[in-house]
């Protein structure tokens, strides 16, 4: 009798969205997402995410950084049981889809001045039409020195655009594919219109040049040695008459990076040395010495060796390490239910979402976590009653994608996505629900604290 009861009752515990779970904590979840938009407002590229980090982890005693050249980081806290026996990672990616200036960017056409721009990470072109775009980055000169850049965000600010074309003489694109109807070559930034007037030609270039040089002392070939990203403009909202969502660019990854952060600083008596682990360049494959395919890792378990003076093999921590691959995924998109499989797809508001797997195509391109490191998950999420749900992307065959997962799995170690779903993911303004956001920092610290 008395086991029939608990078995019906913790079925029905699964099924609780993330709102019936953690009533009662309502107050927490607003202060943790209030923190969250102040965060994900102000920081919109990896190197503003290292600033931001390096700053925070400064004021506080007991967490130690290495950084990977302003756009990667890694921060660790010390554990009661020796690095050699592995260590707790949580990793999380700190780019975003976005548009890059050229580096030779500036021309002028039809007496505008325009920044022609190169993707980065998988956007629908259209999303980026007629809308306000704030430019931020790193301007390096010839003589070592720097400008940073952020132009667009403040209310007195000037901000850009990317012009669309109008509805009226739109009748060859709307008969094209959406594929083949907005063209990256025509997604040039508008910078300018006036003219130089004593100029003998492009004179509203001429006038954006003498601009540039009085504003930022910046010559055109400083283009060449500079990082622009051109990223939306504004800050985060909340979404909804119930305040129960977040509407922000970059949630993916930031929020994750962010409850990382969060957990660490937060995190008490860790049996082991966890690290959290922010990468650039997940959006494009996590290529170079700044992704997580780079051995930087590698490099910070050297430097936990040394610091706590034992002799560390890293090769051999890692191996024996547990970590998160902190990403977000997609939510069941109530417009376009036909690209999930109901009884797979993360729901908004059901709470932080365990991937076993992703890749396409027959798992391709998967990092999977086994059966006994999901069952070790499972445990600590349900131990602590944190709301949780499991999440695929998309339909068999329906398309897909991938995490840093498999580039740490690579060491050896046991490792599984989770974080929060999303709606509209990769566009300029991303969904994500607060009692999703808030579950994903109760998991990441779970996993920190719990042995
Ligand atoms: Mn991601
Ligand atoms: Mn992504």
């Amino acid at each position: 009798m008395v086991e029939k009861r608990t078995s019906k009752s913790k079925a029905k515990q699964e099924k609780m969205s993330g709102w019936e779970k953690l009533k009662g904590k309502y107050k927490e979840i607003d202060a943790y997402c209030k923190e969250y938009m102040k965060f994900i407002s102000g920081v919109k590229t990896e190197r503003e995410a290292v600033d931001y980090v390096k700053k925070v982890v400064d004021t506080l005693e007991g967490i130690v950084y290495l950084e990977n050249r302003g756009k990667a980081i890694a921060l660790w806290k010390e554990g009661k049981i020796t690095p050699m026996d592995g260590i707790r990672i949580v990793v999380a990616h700190i780019d975003s889809p976005r548009l890059d200036l050229k580096v030779n960017p500036l021309y002028e056409d039809t007496e505008i001045a325009m920044l022609k721009t190169h993707y980065y990470g998988g956007i629908k072109k259209y999303q980026w039409l007629a809308r306000p775009l704030a430019m931020h980055g790193r301007i390096a000169k010839e003589d070592g020195s720097v400008v940073d850049l952020v132009i667009g965000e403040r209310d007195k600010d000037v901000c850009f655009t990317i012009e669309d074309l109008l509805p009226h003489l739109a009748q060859k694109q709307y008969n094209k594919k959406v594929s083949d109807a907005f063209e990256g070559e025509r997604l040039n930034l508008i910078v300018g219109s006036r003219p130089d007037t004593g100029a003998k030609e492009d004179k509203v270039k001429k006038a954006i040049l003498d601009l540039l040089k009085r504003k930022y002392n910046m010559v055109e070939e400083d283009f060449v040695s500079a990082d622009l990203e051109i990223v939306p403009a504004g800050p985060a909202r909340e979404v909804g008459l119930d305040s129960s969502m977040i509407g922000a660019y970059g949630h993916d990854d930031r929020s994750c990076a962010w409850a990382a952060l969060k957990a660490l600083i937060e995190a008490k008596d860790l049996p082991y040395t966890t690290v959290v682990l922010l990468v650039d360049k997940e959006e494009i494959g996590s290529e170079g010495n700044t992704g997580a395919k780079s051995r930087f890792l590698e490099e910070v378990v050297w430097d936990i060796g040394e610091r706590l003076g034992s002799n560390i093999v890293p090769s051999r921590v890692l191996f024996k390490s547990l970590a998160i691959s902190a990403d977000v995924n997609g939510a069941l998109d109530p417009d376009y239910p036909e690209v999930h499989e109901k009884t797979n797809a993360a729901k908004l508001g059901y709470g932080v979402c365990v991937t076993k797997f992703t890749g396409s195509r027959g798992k391709s391109g998967s990092s999977e976590a086994r059966a006994e490191y999901m069952a070790w998950i499972r445990s600590i999420l349900n131990r602590r009653s944190i709301p949780w749900q499991t999440g695929e992307l998309g339909k068999v065959d329906e398309g897909g994608g991938g995490t840093v997962a498999k580039y740490l799995a690579e060491y050896g170690m046991e490792i599984v996505d989770m974080g929060p779903a999303l709606l509209s993911m990769h566009a300029p303004f991303e969904v994500a629900s607060k009692v999703d956001l808030y579950s994903t920092y109760l998991a990441y610290r779970a996993f920190m604290e719990e042995k």
